[in-house]
């Protein structure tokens, strides 16, 4: 009709007779190594290995694995504290999603999240986890804890889909927590896919009143001027900028110059992945609000977190 189409072209390679011996093992093969240049970013190729072979395959546990998790109970929700940098009281708490099966033990999520982003299943999972986050956090303000917001992380999948706004909203009627004490973590680098239409619908969380945080900050590549249009409340510089900060006078002024640029956007900032005092003491001085990571505690469940914020004096009585 006149217009222009541009196409990429994405080509998996199997080789006789290493691959396979007969013509449908050897399409099989081929197609797995194409599927492969495909996750790999596209238009190129990949030859088949016996690699991807064992990914699908253990894909393919995890994802029937998945299939009853739900109805099982293997999910759990951990909790890491995230500290106030001046106070250093715990000013809020992100729900991290873990999975135990009896075939395979502990599955990390960063093994079965893109599973389940793929297949759907995460808007079943997505919305177990958006309810027991809020109920929980509910049960510690009760309780006279004073936490700050729990912050819960939905990924692009959950986002897009019509249901969304409906599970947030249902969530925090049934568990009666104030939608200010909700934040939404969504990652940097998906949220920049299909931009205008997650821009609206984090609009209408805003004026739900619940916060939104940008996740993992500095690893996709929003462009600045996106940041000025996204109606979020916090940025949270990923671990990879924290790693070397006390070690290496780049990194620091990198993050030293996200901070100066959240802060004149009035966006507040969470560090993540903080391991040593020298990090920390670091982010205090360029004037971070929130600090995230292992040197103050590893993601741990609800129990203990009660357990610790027993220890730091949070209980209001
Ligand atoms: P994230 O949201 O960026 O979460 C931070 C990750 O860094 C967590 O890994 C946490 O355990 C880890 N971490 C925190 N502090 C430190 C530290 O000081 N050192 C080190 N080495 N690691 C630290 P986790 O729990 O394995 O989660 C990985 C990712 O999986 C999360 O990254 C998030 O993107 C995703 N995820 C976790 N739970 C959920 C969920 O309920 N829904 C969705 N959609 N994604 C989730
Ligand atoms: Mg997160
Ligand atoms: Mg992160």
């Amino acid at each position: 009709d006149g217009k222009q189409t541009f196409t990429s072209l994405s080509i998996g390679v199997s080789l006789y007779p290493d691959d396979g011996i007969d013509s449908s093992l050897l399409l099989k093969n081929a197609d797995t190594a194409m599927y492969k240049a495909k996750d790999l970013g596209k238009n190129r190729y990949e030859f088949f290995n016996k690699n991807m072979f064992n990914e699908v395959l253990k894909k393919s546990k995890i994802e029937k694995g998945l299939r009853n998790a739900l109805e099982n109970n293997e999910f759990q929700l951990y909790y890491q504290p995230q500290i106030d940098c001046k106070t250093k009281k715990i000013q809020g708490m992100e729900a991290l999603l873990r999975w135990k099966n009896n075939d395979f033990g502990f599955v990390c999520p960063a093994d079965f999240i893109p599973v389940a982003e793929e297949t759907s299943l995460i808007l079943p999972i997505g919305e177990w986890v958006v309810k027991t986050a809020c109920i929980q956090g509910k049960e510690w303000l009760d309780k006279g804890y004073n936490l700050g917001v729990m912050a819960v992380n939905v990924s692009i999948v959950q986002l897009q889909h019509t249901d969304f706004l409906n599970t947030v909203k249902t969530a925090l009627k049934e568990s009666k927590l104030p939608p200010e004490l909700l934040e939404i973590e969504i990652t940097e680098s998906v949220l920049m896919e299909c931009v205008d239409y997650n821009i609206e619908t984090l609009h209408k969380l805003r004026q739900l009143g619940i916060n939104i945080a940008l996740d993992d900050f500095g690893t996709g590549y929003s462009s600045l001027s996106y940041l000025r249009i996204l109606p979020i409340n916090n940025l949270k510089i990923d671990k990879s900028f924290i790693d070397s900060i006390h070690l290496n006078y780049t990194n620091r002024s990198v993050v030293y110059g996200i901070i100066e640029l959240a802060h004149k956007m009035n966006l507040n900032i969470v560090a993540e992945g903080v391991e040593w005092q020298d990090q920390f003491d670091i982010l205090q001085s360029m004037n971070c609000e929130r600090v995230q990571g292992y040197f103050f505690s590893k993601p741990i469940p609800a129990d203990n977190i009660e357990d610790l914020t027993n220890l730091m004096t949070h209980k209001n009585n």
